[in-house]
Formats: structure tokens, sequence, C-alpha cells
């Protein structure tokens, strides 16, 4: 079989030229004589990768000094716990916004640590599933910080900007759209994303923090793997790092910044989902359950009219190389992830796929 265009949600499709490249140098990496997953991480060729590797991350997002950059074993489910056990101490407490799937889980996790305060922040309109707009919030000032995930990425809802509240006290699950577009780091205390969407393989999460809020850190309880300023002060090299996932994001930083850096990448990004969202629009067998406002440019979720020709559909698409369409579980009804990876060729063969089967049935 060809490679496919792969719409997986994640772990999620990696650019082709970066996996080239990974298989050409598996077994004999940068003339070491063996593989990167099997190369010392405390030898100066692998520090110089760890280096490579944050600087072209700090580019790529133009990242302030006064940030660290952490490279952590675990996915981001580690990090709704570890965010409130390093943020919060008995009698502090959080403001988080409820959207949808993953912030309820992160949710849940803050409130063995502290008593959270939880604003909506999605709401039913007429038109879709939407944000619910800042003016509405009740937010509680004393909040350490203000939680919210940029990219819902199970109903494909997306903010278009940070939030105006909270300046410089944002904490976000940016896991499936870190990197899709350029952000303002100051407006942020952390940001978090596991590296599945947008950034390599699986069980690495990457971690962007404001070195100054290391000092109210509350971590005399917190295990030391989990403690941040602790994995800063030995730059991410307090125990074996995730080495091969670094190698890896080191080949996707290089492959982005060759397309352009994320200015480059965003312009591509909203030139695919204004494509399937058009195509979408225009039929009335295919319906967005999301307010035009509110849709991500990275998880495109549809429906069909008549939801018994869903297998069929999906059967089809497989057999044209069109993968991993399915809805979420909790969701159902389709879901074309467009990550970064995605090529317009591949958004191009959804269309056209998709136009084809409406004609047909
Ligand atoms: C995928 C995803 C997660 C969960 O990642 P795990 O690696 O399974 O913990 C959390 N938040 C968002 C927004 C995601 O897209």
């Amino acid at each position: 079989m060809n490679r496919g265009f792969n719409f997986s949600a994640g772990p999620a499709a990696m650019p082709t030229e970066v996996l080239e490249r990974a298989q050409e140098e598996l077994l004999n990496w940068n003339g070491n004589g063996c593989s990167v997953m099997e190369f010392g991480h405390r030898t100066p060729e692998f520090e110089q990768l760890l280096d490579q590797t944050e600087a072209d991350l700090r580019k790529l997002l133009n990242i302030p000094n006064h940030y660290r950059v952490l490279f952590m074993h675990g996915s981001a489910s580690h990090q709704f716990a570890m965010v409130p056990m390093n943020f919060l101490a008995p009698g502090d407490t959080a403001n988080y916004l409820e959207q949808a799937h993953w912030s309820k889980k992160a949710i849940k996790e803050a409130q063995n640590f502290a008593k959270i305060h939880v604003q909506r922040g999605f709401q039913q309109t007429d038109e879709g599933l939407a944000i619910v707009p800042e003016s509405e919030w009740q937010l509680d000032d004393a909040g350490k910080y203000l939680h919210f995930t940029s990219n819902e990425t199970i109903v494909g809802v997306q903010f278009k900007t940070e939030p105006e509240a909270f300046a410089g006290k944002l904490v976000c699950d940016m896991c499936s759209d870190i990197l899709s577009r350029p952000i303002d780091i100051e407006k942020y205390a952390l940001i978090y994303a596991g590296a599945q969407k947008n950034i390599g393989p699986s069980g690495m999460t990457v971690v962007i923090v404001r070195e100054d809020l290391f000092e109210q850190m509350q971590t005399h309880r917190v295990p030391s793997l989990f403690q941040y300023p602790l994995m800063a002060q030995h730059k991410s090299m307090y125990n074996t790092p995730p080495s091969f996932g670094i190698y890896l994001a080191s080949l996707v930083f290089e492959w982005l910044l060759e397309q352009g850096g994320v200015e480059a990448i965003e312009k591509a990004n909203q030139q695919k989902a204004q494509l399937l969202y058009d195509a979408i629009d225009a039929s009335i067998f295919y319906h967005s359950p999301v307010a035009k406002d509110s849709r991500s440019i990275m998880n495109v979720a549809f429906t069909l009219s008549n939801p018994e020709l869903d297998s069929m559909f999906l059967k089809q698409a497989k057999e044209q190389g069109l993968l991993a369409l399915k809805g979420h579980r909790d969701f159902g009804g389709m879901r074309a992830s467009i990550y970064n990876a995605m090529s317009l060729q591949g958004v191009q063969t959804l269309v056209d796929f998709m136009r084809e089967f409406e004609r047909k049935v």
C-alpha cells in the first residue's frame, strides 16, 4: 500500500521528508556509527542536538530568553496534574475554562490539589458550538492562573487569539495547535503540548514556562521528575530524556523552518481549512457543527446528513488512501485533522472524494 493521506487526530501525520530522513539516518546517525536511539545522552553530540532543537523552537515561536523550554517525558495528561502540583499551594485557587473533552480532564486533576474556579467556555448557538464571549466570563481574580485549551481537538473549536484576561498568567494546553501559527509568548505563564500532533512522536511533551515563576512554585511535595524548576535546572536531563522524540522534533523544527516558519505555515493551514470548510458549507449533505467564528483550522469536524452512511464513507475514503477520518467516539461523525504535516493536496483529495461521494449516494 502507498503512503496515504493521514487525517488522524493523534498520533498524527508527520512530514514525509522528516520520516525519510529519520529512515536514512536510523542506522548511522551523523556518522556516529549507531542510531540516535542507541546514543548516550550525556555526550557532546547529543547535547548539541538538544541545544539545536531548543534553539530552533525558540526561533519558530519567538520565545524570549526569560522563558525556559523543557522536553519532558510523558503526555499532556501528565501536565494536567503537574501544573496545579507546581503552581498551587493549599488554599490557592486557579481559573479553568471548561471546554468539552480535554479541559474537563485537566479540571478533574487540578481539583485534587486545590479548589478550582470553573468558567464555562463553550456554548451552543444557532450557528453551532461556539466559544463563550470573554465579556461574559466570570473569573476569580485571586486565581493564580487561567487555564484554557487553545484548540479543542475533539470538536474542532479554536481560539482565534489569546484571551485578554490574565495576561502573563495564562496556562495553555496547546497540544493540537502549537506551531500552527505565531503566538504571543509573553501572555503565558506556561504552555504545554504533547508531541504527537504537531511536533513528533507520542511520549514527549514540550513545556514553555516563564522562569521567574519558579521561585513561587510549591515543589517540596512534588516528585523530582515533575518539578519544573528542577527539570529546567538540569536542562531536561535530570534523567535520561526522551532522546528519540527530541531527535524527531529537531527534524520537524528544521522542516518547519524550511517551510518559512510559523507565519508561512499559518497561511498554508488557513488555506487548507478554508478549502474544506467551504466544501462543507457549500453542500447540504455535509454539515459543520461549529459556529464559523470558532472553527478550528487544525481539526475539522463534520457530519453526514444521514449517519447511516458513515461507515460506507469511511470505508470508501480508506480505499482511496484517505485515512482516520472517523470522529471522536464521544462526538461521532467525521473529523479531518489537518495539522502542519497535511498537504494542500491531501485536503484537495479529500474534498474531491467528498463531492464524489455526495454525488453517488
Ligand atoms: C491529544 C490531546 C491531549 C492528550 O494527550 P495525551 O498525550 O493523550 O495525554 C490533551 N489535550 C489536547 C488539547 C489534546 O489534543
